[in-house]
């Protein structure tokens, strides 16, 4: 579903990600772990086509990220936002940044409307049906502002979710939250991870979610993937010295 091929990536004179490769099945979770500064959330925006990046190539079930054929020929996409929609990517950060002036409902079911046409009544229905997976029915018609951060991130994955994607990545939707939060967000995203067909990739420091959730989990350290493995391989038995020093820190 996922191909990562050999990617670098740079900022101005600075090269943050050397030559990374990653492969995710269709309907796998993956868990990408690491120190802070070592190219996870880079990673994760180059799949979206919100970074571009200056070597190797990736490519979303079948389809080149950042570029579009026509008549036979690639042609460059300049415009992340026509990119991932077209290849079906979902992504939630770790500040929701939900619109302040709409309605929980209005914040899910806004886009499938507005950028994909889908018929008002229909939206919400499915907005309302999220709103209920997500454990939130029952706040449909409150604005962000009333909402704990924990419900609001609850509702910025519904809102992803309205959108049908393919594939859902989070970039430690967790860490703004206060701890008692957490646990609510994660059941979200284990229900989520657990439905069939999803293809879910999450950068984060719960080591806990990652054991129980993730079919593989991913070390990245310095730019590069320095191991990867199943939850039990690589937090349990690690093998590259970099990887046990990192959990050795956090867990
Ligand atoms: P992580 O998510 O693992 O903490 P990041 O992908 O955010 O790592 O950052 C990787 C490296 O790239 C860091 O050294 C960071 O300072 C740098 N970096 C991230 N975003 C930018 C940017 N927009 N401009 C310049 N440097 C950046
Ligand atoms: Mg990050």
């Amino acid at each position: 579903m996922i191909d990562i091929q050999g990617v670098d990536k740079w900022y101005g004179s600075t090269q943050v990600l050397f030559g990374v490769d990653l492969q995710v099945a269709r309907g796998e979770t993956v868990c990408i772990i690491g120190p802070s500064g070592s190219g996870k959330s880079t990673l994760l925006r180059t799949v979206n086509h919100l970074e571009d990046i200056n070597a190797g190539s990736i490519s979303v079930d079948g389809q080149l990220v950042g570029y579009r054929e026509h008549n036979g020929r690639l042609h460059e996409l300049r415009e992340s936002e026509a990119c991932t929609q077209r290849l079906g990517i979902g992504m939630v950060f770790q500040q929701f940044n939900l619109f302040p002036h709409m309605t929980a409902l209005e914040n899910v079911s806004f886009a499938p409307v507005k950028v994909k046409g889908e018929n008002a009544a229909e939206a919400r229905a499915y907005g309302l049906e999220l709103l209920t997976r997500v454990g939130l029915a029952g706040k449909a018609n409150s604005y962000p502002s009333k909402l704990s951060g924990g419900q609001q991130q609850r509702v910025a994955i519904a809102r992803a979710m309205a959108m049908r994607p393919q594939v859902m990545l989070f970039d430690e939707p967790t860490s703004a939250l206060d701890p008692e939060l957490v646990g609510e967000v994660l059941a979200v995203m284990k229900d989520l991870a657990r439905t069939g067909g999803i293809t879910v990739v999450v950068v984060t420091h719960e080591m806990g979610f990652a054991r129980e959730v993730a079919d593989r989990v991913v070390f990245m350290d310095a730019g590069r993937v320095v191991e990867q493995g199943t939850p039990d391989e690589v937090l349990g038995n690690p093998t590259h010295e970099r990887t046990q020093a990192f959990l050795s820190a956090v867990l």
